[in-house]
């Protein structure tokens, strides 16, 4: 039986994680279908909490990821990509502030370049 070579995106999309939506975590939605034996394909609301975003652009919660990495370190590959999670970084959300507004009002203060001749006294 001859072995064929899967894509990593296979393993992954196998899972379903791929498909997530980017305020879901799937590390949530993995613990959830590992822990509990329920039925397969119920849609659960695992929204994001207070959102850490990974090297390859994934976005989980904080305590999620980190759990993961504090354990396999830098081998732990990504649920949605299957690339090896090594940094995060804290999400900021682009919250629109529109009580700023950035308004050029700077005025060009024109100064008079008179040249006062100083008055020769002799
Ligand atoms: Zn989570
Ligand atoms: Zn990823």
């Amino acid at each position: 039986m001859m072995r064929t070579l899967l894509p990593k995106s296979y393993l992954v999309s196998s899972k379903g994680f791929d498909q997530l939506p980017s305020n879901q975590c799937a590390i949530c939605h993995d613990n959830a279908s590992s822990a509990e034996s329920g039925p397969v394909g119920q849609v659960q609301d695992f929204t994001v909490h207070n959102p850490y975003e990974t090297n390859c652009g994934h976005t989980y919660c904080y305590y999620c990821v980190q759990s993961k990495i504090s354990i396999f370190g830098d081998e732990w590959p990504c649920l949605q990509c299957g690339e090896r999670v090594e940094t995060i970084h804290k999400l900021i959300e682009k919250v629109e502030d529109e009580t700023k507004q950035e308004g050029d009002t700077k005025e060009e203060e024109e100064k008079d370049e008179n040249e006062k001749k100083a008055d020769e006294k002799e």
